[in-house]
């Protein structure tokens, strides 16, 4: 197989896999240095992710020596107890090199030579991989991946920390100019950063007050494609709050209703919309190939399902919520809104006792049964326009910022404002238990686990 025939992959790293990678490789010796990755695969025909789940890293002079044919290589023990291990976690194996270098690299023909003696017979022991290597310089990363099909290049690998960075084998061509209905957001992040936005799918779950705010936003800031989920109809109540609806669209689906006001502000935006809950499997699947997912849902189910795609599929979310709580009397004690990044760099909504058991078994209920369950009759919370704008502003700069590269802050913490006060709050972001079944047990799986969805 010496022809890359098939549509070429994505490597996703969360910061922290990235950082101890590149301290293995660059040690300031300027020698090369090898390491193993496990990764979870996303392959839905369209969208081609492997995603970093372990660091194996090779030691020098143990498992990474003077290679026979190479100049160094891994060890055979190394390799075939790290495709033993990708194969039993049905994970895909990719051994990665340095060489020199800084925005190009690629391998070197001794490379991939030991790729075409070496590969055909791993693909064997690990049951179809993929495996493949990487080869890594200081800003570029180049991949050969081999599939039972046939043979794939790395067209980007992107690292998920307080920004989102993409390395590439070589610079890529220079963007085309945006357009002019674009012009004065490109003077702050380029026309690099306004193609970036345009080749983004981003998720929107829930449609409400919130969600429609982050719709029309996303759709004025250019980005190429909205996947929307909401299995809910606009009530006249909603009129207050959901933007771009109106009386005609009491009775219509929300995300219908977002669609088209989507399409009224821009023609050419393309817009996935699922009338479904969360909890639909093919729903929790789309998003889990989407670049971004805004979480605009109350109920505990849309957050544990997206807190676990979050993680499993290596997707930066922002979750927005607004609050009131008052005393026994009636009284308000307290307004706030909030943006929490969730997932890669983000937090973990279980962990963080974000999800609440109790409701989550409430809601999984039959209406029925809730019904018995449920002591106290529920009332609708309080819900204001303003407010949402707030928690959707939090939200939607953390992601502009983080996907154009522009934060000089090292961390996403979650961030308040109190409406009685008038005071910001940083909630601490702490870390999660590497027992957490839902953050460091799902992360970057892929599509090779099941998420916590309905059962077809
Ligand atoms: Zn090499
Ligand atoms: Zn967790």
């Amino acid at each position: 197989m010496d022809s890359f025939s098939l549509k070429p992959w994505t490597v996703v790293f969360d910061h922290e896999d990235w950082v101890q990678l590149n301290d293995h490789l660059f040690p300031g010796d300027g020698e090369e240095h090898g390491a193993v990755l496990a990764c979870g695969v996303v392959d839905d025909g369209g969208v081609r992710r492997l995603l970093v789940r372990e660091v194996h890293v090779a030691r020098d002079g143990i498992e990474y020596v003077p290679g026979q044919t190479g100049y160094r290589a891994l060890t055979p023990e190394f390799v075939v107890r790290c495709a033993a291990r990708c194969s039993g976690e049905g994970l895909a194996y990719l051994a990665v090199h340095n060489h020199d270098g800084t925005d190009s690299v690629a391998f070197s023909r001794t490379d991939l030579a030991s790729h075409e003696r070496g590969y055909p017979a791993l693909l064997d022991i690990t049951e179809g991989g993929p495996v493949g290597a990487l080869v890594v310089a200081r800003n570029a990363v180049a991949g050969d991946i081999w599939e039972a099909q046939g043979r794939a290049t790395v067209a980007e690998t992107l690292v998920l920390g307080a920004n989102r960075t993409r390395l590439l084998p070589r610079p890529g061509p220079t963007p085309a100019a945006a357009s002019p209905q674009h012009h004065r957001q490109t003077l702050l992040f380029g026309h690099d950063g306004q193609a970036l936005l345009a080749s983004l799918r981003v998720g929107v779950v829930g449609l409400g007050g919130a969600g429609s705010l982050l719709s029309q936003a996303l759709v004025h800031l250019g980005v190429g494609e909205l996947v929307l989920v909401d299995d809910d109809t606009v009530e006249e109540s909603n009129l207050s709050r959901i933007v771009g609806s109106c009386y005609t669209d009491i009775g219509r689906s929300k995300v219908l209703v977002a669609k088209n006001f989507a399409h009224s502000i821009r023609a050419d935006v393309r817009v996935q919309a699922h009338e479904h809950s969360v909890m639909d499997a093919s729903t929790a699947a789309s998003l889990g190939a989407c670049d971004a997912i805004f979480l605009a849902a109350d109920s505990m189910q849309a957050r544990h399902v997206v807190n676990a795609i979050c993680n499993q599929y290596l997707v930066p979310g922002f979750q927005v919520g607004a609050k009131v709580s008052s005393d026994k009397d009636g009284h308000i004690t307290d307004a706030f809104a909030v943006g929490r990044v969730i997932g890669p760099s983000g937090i973990c909504m279980w962990c963080r006792n974000l999800i609440l058991r109790e409701q989550l078994a409430l809601e999984a209920l039959s209406p029925a049964l809730r019904r018995q369950a449920r002591y106290v009759e529920e009332v609708p919370a309080p819900a204001v326009i303003t407010m949402n704008m707030m928690s959707t502003a939090f939200a939607l700069n953390d992601f502009l910022f983080r996907f154009t590269g522009l934060h000089e802050a090292d961390n996403l913490q979650p961030r308040r404002y109190h409406f009685l006060t008038r005071a910001p709050v940083v909630e601490a972001s702490g870390t999660s238990p590497r027992t957490c079944l839902e953050c460091a047990g799902r992360k970057a799986f892929g599509s090779r686990k099941r998420l916590p969805v309905a059962q077809r």
